[in-house]
């Protein structure tokens, strides 16, 4: 299956550095022929600076799309994004139920069912994000609750050309600790089965691994079985690190 590398920005950035990434992003993509034959790329910014990273990628085969977006379709909704503005401005893809939404957002598996249905209403690309902390590991309780994100955050007749997982261990998030390769295999190997149990096309639905990815165990991660592509944080706000990174899928 064809690698997807998505870059997740966080709340980083100002403008004049998001453009600059942008643009070496773009680039580096229009020096590398073919590289979308072998991976797809994909950029997800602020709110703020998605129209214009849009812009700067537009001639180019860099996917544009957003960190969140509101489960309701439009209405008195104060600071919400709807997934139609996000298709309006040209996005694909939307980084739903990261674990940073769901621990200070307060982000439970059936809002991020609702958001997975608002985005599939206007044809985005959901990257549903599934992870067990630290605490559910050391108990062992990870399988359990990556099986029950599983089942409660995605809704019935989801296929391949409409969501992808990101398996993403909290405790590997922003803090330099990255899965063993064991665990990956385990843990990918767990969500392929659960996937292909519920969806008849279960086996092409990307998984994605998360947690501190970088240059430098990006190759063996990615060369992991059921292990499609990367979400990457910190790695992804250096052009060096994320094309590194694009170059090893
Ligand atoms: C993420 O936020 O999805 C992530 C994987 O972050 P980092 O690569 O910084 O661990």
């Amino acid at each position: 299956m064809k690698k997807l590398i998505a870059g997740n920005w966080k709340m980083n950035m100002n403008r004049e550095d998001a453009i600059k990434l942008a643009f070496s992003l773009v680039s580096f993509a229009s020096e590398s022929p073919k590289i979308d034959d072998k991976c797809d790329i994909l950029l997800c910014p602020p709110f703020t600076y998605i129209s214009q990273v849009k812009e700067i990628c537009k001639d180019s085969v860099i996917s544009v799309g957003a960190q969140d977006c509101s489960f309701h379709e439009n209405g008195a909704y104060t600071g919400e994004i709807s997934a139609n503005m996000l298709y309006d401005i040209g996005c694909n893809y939307v980084i739903i139920g990261h674990s940073e939404r769901r621990q200070y957002h307060g982000e439970t598996d059936d809002i991020v069912l609702n958001k997975v249905c608002a985005a599939r209403q206007e044809g985005l690309i959901s990257i549903v994000c599934i992870g067990e902390t630290k605490e559910e590991r050391d108990k062992k309780k990870h399988e359990d609750i990556i099986i029950s994100q599983l089942a409660a955050s995605i809704p019935d007749g989801m296929n391949s050309q409409n969501i992808v997982i990101a398996y993403e261990p909290v405790w590997a998030i922003g803090t330099g600790k990255t899965a063993s390769p064991d665990d990956v295999f385990d843990m990918h190997k767990l969500i392929r089965s659960e996937l292909k149990s519920r969806f008849s096309d279960g086996s092409d639905i990307r998984i994605l691994y998360g947690g501190s990815m970088k240059p430098d165990n990006a190759k063996q991660l990615l060369s992991i079985e059921n292990v499609d592509g990367g979400l990457i944080g910190g790695a992804s706000l250096k052009a060096d690190q994320f094309t590194s990174i694009i170059q090893k899928a």
